[in-house]
């Protein structure tokens, strides 16, 4: 089908799946890539085990050796309408170790979608010069237990609130975020490590924590044409969120009882609100989660989202990885 008659069909969601390789623990532990997918149709991924076959129809699956540049390729247009005012929402969802912050972050010889998206809005914007301006700034928000913390602040213990526009207009704004305006890779690489650093100070294991907390790169797009005057912006939401994987309620409490309650609180309301957006509901439920509430005017309205849900192959995986699928039917 032709875009338009999709975007008409669907509304500005679409789901991908991305499926990461076997690595080393699959000799180890005696597990196994249960994952086929359809030479004939990349919108099908099937789960085989022990005899029983589940189909997944997506918009777009990516099997393990597709490459960070072939996923970005996908995504690139996506990146480059909020040079026209669209703002964006990409989430990748999926259980621990499934490969979020792989296709959000990236590795350090192979960076993945935040690096390569703001290298691509320096190069159309420069392309756009001098007909038009361009200002872009970064944000980096982490989201824990339903606390906002500005990671590019000079206090990132500090809480940050969400709050109404006092114009009237129904705009969300955060007072204090601290955005940053960058303009080539090195500037990128400096915000992103001080937000690393930031996020790392206030926990003992960075990795544990970031896997219960969603990480937000908000990129803000602003431009001006230098002779009519005439002005744009969008905004592009890049987030990593925290681990799906259900918590057994038996075995925690305290804290981790805690923070798998405001995990789940916070993914179920994701997709709620997407599944309202996508169902033309009259009543979105915005208000039901800090992430949901932060990211209101990106997700509402002429905005365009991406869900890009995470999948490991291995049998051993199996139940969190049917529970990962079924949250992408849902909200396709
Ligand atoms: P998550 O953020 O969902 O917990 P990670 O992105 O940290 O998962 O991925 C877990 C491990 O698997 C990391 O070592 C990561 O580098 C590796 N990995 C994930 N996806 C891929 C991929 N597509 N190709 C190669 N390695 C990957
Ligand atoms: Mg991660």
């Amino acid at each position: 089908r032709c875009h338009d008659e999709l975007v008409r069909l669907r509304g500005n969601i679409r789901v991908f799946c991305r499926v990461r390789p076997v690595g080393q623990e699959a000799g180890s532990s005696g597990s196994r890539s249960i994952v086929t997918f359809n030479p004939d149709d990349d919108a099908l991924l099937h789960l085989a085990n022990k005899g029983k076959l589940m189909t997944f129809e997506l918009d777009k699956v990516f099997p393990p050796q597709t490459t960070q540049e072939e996923v970005f390729q996908e995504v690139q247009s996506l990146i480059t309408s909020c040079i026209d005012g669209y703002n964006v929402c990409i989430f990748a969802y999926g259980q621990t170790g499934a490969g979020k912050t792989y296709t959000m972050e990236g590795v350090a010889d192979n960076p993945g979608i935040n690096q390569r998206a703001l290298q691509l809005l320096f190069a159309e914007v420069s392309e756009k010069a001098p007909d038009w301006e361009f200002r872009i700034t970064v944000s980096m928000v982490e989201i824990y237990n339903e606390t906002l913390r500005n990671l590019l602040g000079d206090n990132p213990s500090e809480r940050l609130e969400i709050k109404m526009c006092p114009d009237g207009s129904g705009q969300l704004y955060v007072p204090g975020l601290t955005e940053i305006s960058v303009q080539s890779v090195e500037d990128i690489n400096r915000v992103f490590n001080l937000g690393y650093v930031n996020r790392a100070t206030a926990c003992t294991n960075l990795n544990e924590h970031s896997s219960r907390s969603h990480a937000l790169l908000i990129v803000t797009v602003a431009g001006v044409n230098t002779t009519t005057g005439h002005r744009t912006s969008g905004k592009l939401n890049l987030v990593d969120l925290a681990g799906s994987e259900r918590i057994s309620r038996s075995g925690a409490e305290g804290c981790r009882l805690r923070e798998a309650q405001c995990i789940n609180k916070s993914l179920a309301a994701l997709g709620d609100v997407i599944h309202a957006l996508r169902s033309r509901q009259p009543h979105v439920p915005f208000r039901n989660s800090r992430l949901t509430y932060l990211l209101q005017d990106s997700l509402s309205g002429d905005s365009k989202t991406l869900m890009m849900v995470q999948v490991s192959p291995l049998d051993s995986n199996m139940s969190e990885s049917v529970c990962s699928l079924k949250f992408a039917q849902r909200v396709r």
